[in-house]
């Protein structure tokens, strides 16, 4: 019997409510799959800083260093919270920015998606969503102003002032662009080049590089957008896209209006792809205005198991049945409160992950 070993971090806020749901299906496609997992549970973001004084703690690398996958849930605090804490060690600088950078892993995959049968929980008119929304957003993940060099201090005249950069080269350029040519040909063979060159240099450099890549790809047709009409465009109507490419933070902000285009941000998985290893996670924060309710919505979470199952343990038909098996609880009439629309019953997060697993167990 195949095993792989799960690197399991239930993070912070509703990320232990999700994961306990992951750990559920986990369980179920064992039995279905006959595949055993190993799961190594660790502390990681705001949770871990509290209990060992490291947002990422030795212990933490190792058991993900030790594992096939990473599956973990989202981190951070509320913005009290965090100001207890020193700066270095808050979630994301003290954790997800240093995973990112240790795996490498910079193809970050961000499913928008929501079946013609669901398309009643998107925001966006029944005409223009009527049919679903499918597209995929492809983000570089370890680049850009949040990798780049940062300082902070006073200046000569005593004023405090910050630096950031962002910062690229063509090697880490080409090497996501290449991944997003690949999906746009498995998928509709056109390419959504998102980017601001009328105003920023990397742009220029990324629409360079890219036009350098896509002689590779003479299947694709590639069309230019500037970010902030992708985002007007995004929410008039999605229809247009299919796979879009961007740079981190642009990809960070449009992808979150992507969770508000389907109707939450529960219904955003995510994958984070290095050379050598992945790690996968919702794409939404540790919502902590909702935590320890048990109403979280865990379709993220165990969306980003079904991602797991088919990019690093490359079982396509597991996968499929669990992305089955979420969609069906739905079309059964039931929501999680995050998408509660007039007539369905609404289940809390434990009530969903039953649902699926009754699902992938029938
Ligand atoms: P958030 O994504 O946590 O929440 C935004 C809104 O969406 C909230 O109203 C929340 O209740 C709702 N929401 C999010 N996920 C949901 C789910 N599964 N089910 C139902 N509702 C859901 O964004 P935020 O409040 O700006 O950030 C909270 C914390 O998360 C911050 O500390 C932030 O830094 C962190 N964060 C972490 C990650 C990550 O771990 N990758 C990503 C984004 C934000």
């Amino acid at each position: 019997m195949k095993k792989y070993k799960i690197a399991l971090l239930p993070g912070d806020g509703i990320g232990p409510e999700i994961a306990q749901e992951a750990r559920k299906v986990l369980a179920a496609i064992e039995v279905r799959g006959q595949m055993e997992f190993e799961c190594a549970e660790a502390a990681f973001g705001g949770a871990a800083y509290m209990q060992t004084g490291r947002a990422f703690p030795e212990q933490t690398m190792e058991i993900c260093d030790a594992a096939d996958a990473i599956l973990k849930g989202p981190i951070g605090l509320s913005k009290e919270e965090a100001d207890q804490i020193p700066i270095d060690e808050q979630p994301e600088r003290g954790a997800l920015l240093p995973m990112r950078r240790r795996y490498d892993t910079f193809a970050n995959y961000r499913p928008v998606y929501l079946p013609k049968g669901l398309a009643h929980f998107s925001p966006l008119k029944a005409e223009v969503v009527g049919d679903g929304i499918d597209l995929l957003m492809i983000r570089e993940l370890v680049g850009g102003l949040y990798f780049g060099h940062k300082e902070r201090g006073k200046d000569d005249a005593g004023r405090r002032y910050v630096r950031e950069t962002l910062e690229y080269d063509e090697v880490q350029i080409a090497r996501i662009l290449h991944v997003a040519f690949g999906e746009a040909q498995k998928r509709k063979r056109v390419l959504h080049n998102v980017h601001k060159s009328n105003v920023l240099l990397s742009s220029v450099l990324w629409n360079q590089v890219l036009e350098e890549v896509a002689g590779e790809y003479p299947q694709v047709e590639v069309r230019h957008i500037i970010v902030d009409a992708a985002a007007t465009a995004l929410c008039l109507d999605p229809r247009q896209f299919d796979v879009m490419v961007m740079e981190n933070m642009m990809g960070d902000i449009l992808s979150d209006l992507g969770g508000g285009i389907l109707g939450s941000l529960g219904l955003m998985p995510s994958a984070c792809v290095g050379p050598d290893k992945a790690y996968y996670e919702p794409a939404h924060g540790s919502a902590p205005d909702i935590a320890g309710r048990g109403i979280a919505n865990p379709y993220s979470m165990i969306g980003s198991v079904a991602l797991m199952l088919e990019t690093s343990f490359g079982r396509v038909e597991e996968a499929r049945a669990v992305w089955s098996a979420l969609e069906g609880v739905f079309a059964d009439g039931y929501a999680t409160a995050d998408l509660a629309v007039e007539g369905a019953t609404v289940l809390d997060t434990a009530g969903f992950g039953d649902k699926v697993v009754e699902r992938l167990r029938a």
